[in-house]
């Protein structure tokens, strides 16, 4: 500790020797890449990691929608059957009239009575026609409700066998990231104990501000790998130097170049 925090005063008063500085920062920053790969492995561990309850939570969602498809094919079924239970009492009521009517056609006196009556009857026929028919169709649609409930009874049993896999799946996955992760924080602890400290915190701000990698490379010689812009001669030359951290004008990456 006492070490790291010579190394930090000298870094910013400037004491060391520019070789040894020059040294130093070079292997402290080899360090910061490993450390810097861990912490990206770490990040990528606990995103997986967030992804089981949002696996979890669609297959709850899948189990819900098809159970509401059921209730949907349910209610339906139980309207069709109520309409034609009304038109089938439609019917009997339309029946009984005609009987009545036809037993009353001999008892009428009149000719014009007897034909009017005559006409009511017919009306009645044909209204009854219509209603069996309506029955028809309806008993057909009430088939098809049925097979819709049976398959949906298929689909919610379906969705929640899915929803036990899925559960099963994550909680197996989760012991497996948590262990590696452990193992992340174990090796992130003995690489970050290797390096300055206010390296560490400077490079760990950044981090918090630009999230993922912000230490990054310099490719074709002068292009940030990061923002892809070129990088100024001068700032170049500071980078291979190592006295400082050299960050990118435009991405505020740090760069480094592929010799480390
Ligand atoms: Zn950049």
């Amino acid at each position: 500790m006492r070490e790291r925090t010579t190394f930090s005063r000298k870094l910013i008063t400037g004491f060391m020797q520019a070789d040894e500085m020059e040294k130093n920062l070079k292997e402290q920053f080899s360090l910061l890449l490993k450390l810097q790969a861990v912490d990206v492995k770490i990040d990528e561990l606990e995103a997986a990691r967030a992804e089981c309850p949002v696996k979890i939570e669609a297959a709850k969602n899948e189990v819900e929608q098809k159970k509401q498809s059921r209730t949907d094919a349910k209610n339906r079924l139980a309207e069709l059957q109520k309409s034609r239970k009304m038109m089938e009492l439609e019917m009997e009521s339309d029946n009984n009239t005609m009987k009545k009517n036809q037993t009353q056609l001999y008892e009428l006196k009149s000719n014009e009575a007897y034909l009017a009556m005559q006409n009511e009857i017919a009306g009645l026929k044909e209204k009854v026609g219509r209603i069996e028919e309506e029955i028809i169709k309806n008993l057909m649609d009430e088939d098809v409700c049925r097979q819709a409930i049976s398959e949906s009874e298929g689909s919610v049993k379906q969705a929640e066998e899915n929803l036990v896999r899925v559960e099963k799946q994550c909680a197996d996955e989760i012991k497996v990231i948590e262990q590696k992760i452990a193992e992340e924080k174990t090796r992130q602890a003995e690489i970050s104990g290797g390096i300055d400290e206010k390296l560490v915190a400077d490079y760990k701000k950044l981090r918090e501000n630009k999230g993922g990698e912000v230490i990054v490379r310099i490719i074709n010689d002068n292009i940030c790998s990061s923002c892809n812009i070129n990088i100024r001669p001068q700032l170049l030359i500071e980078v291979s130097k190592y006295k400082k951290l050299v960050c990118c004008e435009s991405c505020g990456r740090v760069l480094f170049k592929e010799d480390l």
